[in-house]
């Protein structure tokens, strides 16, 4: 079984006027677009992977009318979970996560799974140039990109749009199924629909639109910080938590948390507090649960073992609920062999 997508040559009426809550007027399932332009090397662009993160078709919707009748280069784009984005949800309660399903992931195949494979099949069929997939956060986070495989043309890709980016391995990404495939970044622009995140992912799209090459030079470390995500945070089940030092829960935080986006926390720094046991679960990238060896608790106070960079803290509880509290990285470093 496959899930059902739809295919389209050229842009619907109406493509400019559309919000993510009427999208289904026009898409009323996951669709596939294909946009001729004068290159014809494909940009495979996805947005709404995510439903609630609507940036991305902003930013196609700005795009696409600038360049109307005279795209320089073919674009395929695919407009994913519809069903969530009319929601304004990151996934709907029974569907599958469809940034989670892509070629590579360790799910069971489905059909969704089954319709990633096939839009992968069909943008492989073609020469592409690129792979970008928009998304938000749902905290406050400066923009960056994440590639899946740190090559050369990957880090200048993701550094073009900050100078900061993540590396991450988390099986199932759209961008890491273009592993070996084309260059490909995620780009993570601020919250949804945050005007400064629209025009950053705009510029950084436009200028791929024309760009000849994607350079393959080595970068230094102030060309690009590479910063790498093995570990995800999660509140267990049944723990009450709140975002106020003074709240009567198991589990609490600062209530400005989000601060520490992309700030490194040394072993002294106290993380959050707690009156229970395991409050929290740390999963690294392979499944394994390595809460403790990663944090310690000691007389109600969490810390880190070792310095870690939290990164995309949210307080949205649904959020919370279907991925994660946060992630905490580490700086990369080539051939780094997880250790926890
Ligand atoms: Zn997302």
């Amino acid at each position: 079984m496959i899930q059902n997508f739809d295919r389209m040559h050229g842009l619907p009426d109406g493509f400019f006027d559309i919000t993510t809550a009427n999208i289904r007027s026009l898409f009323p399932n996951p669709t596939l677009i294909q946009l001729d332009g004068q290159d014809n090397n494909f940009l495979f662009i996805s947005i709404l992977l995510h439903g609630n993160e609507y940036t991305g078709l902003k930013v196609m919707q700005r795009l696409l009318a600038k360049y109307a009748d005279k795209l320089p280069r073919s674009i395929l784009l695919f407009v994913g979970n519809v069903q969530a984005a009319e929601a304004n949800l990151r996934r709907l309660p029974e569907q599958v996560d469809f940034n989670r399903c892509w070629p590579g992931s360790l799910m069971e195949p489905c059909p969704t799974s089954n319709m990633m494979r096939r839009i992968i099949e069909i943008a492989h069929g073609l020469p592409l140039f690129a792979a970008i997939d928009v998304h938000n956060n749902t905290g406050r986070n400066p923009h960056y990109a994440c590639i899946t495989d740190p090559n050369l043309r990957n880090q200048n890709l993701a550094a073009s749009f900050n100078r900061t980016a993540m590396v991450y391995n988390h099986k199932g990404v759209c961008t890491m199924a273009f592993n070996d495939i084309c260059p490909a970044v995620t780009l993570e622009c601020g919250l949804p629909g945050d005007e400064t995140g629209i025009e950053h992912a705009c510029r950084f799209i436009e200028d791929l639109l024309t760009l000849q090459q994607i350079p393959e030079e080595a970068l230094s470390r102030e060309s690009l910080h590479l910063v790498e995500s093995h570990l995800n945070l999660h509140i267990a089940e049944h723990v009450s938590y709140d975002f106020d030092p003074a709240a009567d829960v198991d589990l609490c935080f600062e209530k400005d948390i989000e601060a520490r986006n992309f700030t490194l926390m040394d072993t002294q720094q106290v993380f959050g507090y707690t009156r229970v046991d395991r409050p929290i679960s740390i999963i690294d990238t392979n499944g394994h649960d390595v809460t403790d060896e990663v944090l310690r608790i000691e007389q109600g106070k969490i810390f880190f073992n070792q310095t870690l960079m939290p990164a995309m803290i949210t307080r949205d509880k649904l959020v919370i609920q279907q991925d994660c509290l946060c992630h905490l990285l580490q700086d990369y470093l080539p051939h780094h062999d997880v250790e926890f």
